[in-house]
């Protein structure tokens, strides 16, 4: 399964639809809470420094005046996201307090981002915080109705928001950015082995190579925006563009769509706006290439919890 998509989170949407019951799952004894402080999470570390998320039992929580989402049922457990990013310092303290009582063999209990932490987590917290980010950015971020810039006001468990002006009241809902990203392949030839074109970002470690990605546009087919992003990007033209695999990106609040697709060119321009460098790697190039933050290596493959990872991952395993 892909990472940060969780296998046994029932979203439940039947049960958000009702406030009694919003009440009654939320002070239910198995009832969790996963908090998010300014995009950061709460977690713990165990003896051997691995980190993992860390929750509080609803009933636990310090204050009931911090806005609350339902994330859905993990194991019949009901688990709220909640916002406690206008939290003060003492009051954020004894959010971290009361979740290491809590968790006693966890050490080092802090609001981390996930964009650091994310790598090492297993899968199902990594999931469930990259959903209670994701909506908890939502959350913060939306804050005015945008037909007519009234209030908004929470419902649905906090998955629609409504606007209170009377003769409005339009409904706004979580928004996820459509980004294609793509393995551009080069077939080997009598003269060439099997190439994937990968270029880098100026503002990533020195020496990570990753696959290129873009937005998609309005009025453009996904099959469209690949090929325009690789065209504008690199220069490079394409064509055979298959879809492969998706991963929810909560970097802020994106929807990954990977593809693979047959470059029908060979010579790279890059736009100096989008790409630093890129360059056509072999696979016995790939192979020696560390991981991101691996300085030890000249050139690094992206996170490990990525979907630039897993398609390039394919790619590497389909040539051997
Ligand atoms: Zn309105």
């Amino acid at each position: 399964m892909m990472f940060y998509t969780h296998g046994l989170l029932d979203r439940a949407d039947h049960l958000r639809k009702s406030e009694a019951k919003q009440a009654e799952l939320f002070n239910a004894p198995g009832a969790k809470l996963v908090p998010v402080w300014q995009g950061k999470s709460l977690v713990g570390e165990d003896q051997a420094g691995i980190p993992h998320m860390l929750t509080l039992p609803a009933n636990t929580a310090p204050s009931d005046k911090h806005q609350k989402i339902f994330l859905g049922l993990v194991e019949s457990s009901p688990m709220f996201a909640i916002s406690v990013s206008n939290a003060d310092e003492s009051s954020l303290a004894e959010w971290s307090t009361i979740a290491a009582q809590h968790h006693t063999d966890s050490q080092k209990v802090r609001f981390d981002d996930l964009r650091v932490v994310g790598p090492a987590l297993c899968a199902s917290d990594g999931a469930l915080m990259a959903y209670a980010r994701g909506m908890i950015y939502w959350h913060d971020t939306c804050r005015f109705c945008s037909r007519c810039g009234g209030e908004l006001h929470s419902t649905n468990g906090g998955h629609i928001k409504l606007c209170s002006t009377d003769d409005c009241q339009h409904h706004t809902f979580p928004r996820t950015d459509p980004a294609v990203i793509m393995l551009i392949k080069h077939m080997a030839t009598s003269e060439s082995p099997a190439l994937c074109l990968l270029g880098r970002n100026k503002n990533w470690p020195p020496g990570v190579f990753s696959t290129l990605a873009g937005f998609v546009e309005v009025g453009e087919s996904l099959e469209q925006a690949v090929q325009r992003e690789v065209y504008e990007e690199a220069n490079i033209t394409t064509e055979n563009v298959q879809y492969v695999a998706s991963q929810p990106w909560p970097f802020p609040r994106s929807i990954m769509l990977g593809f693979e697709a047959t470059a029908t060119s060979t010579e790279i321009t890059c736009d100096p706006d989008e790409l630093e460098d890129a360059q056509w790697f072999t696979v016995e190039q790939l192979k020696t290439f560390g991981t991101w933050g691996d300085e030890r290596c000249e050139f690094q493959l992206p996170r490990t919890d990525s979907i630039a990872r897993f398609l390039i991952d394919r790619w590497i395993n389909e040539q051997s």
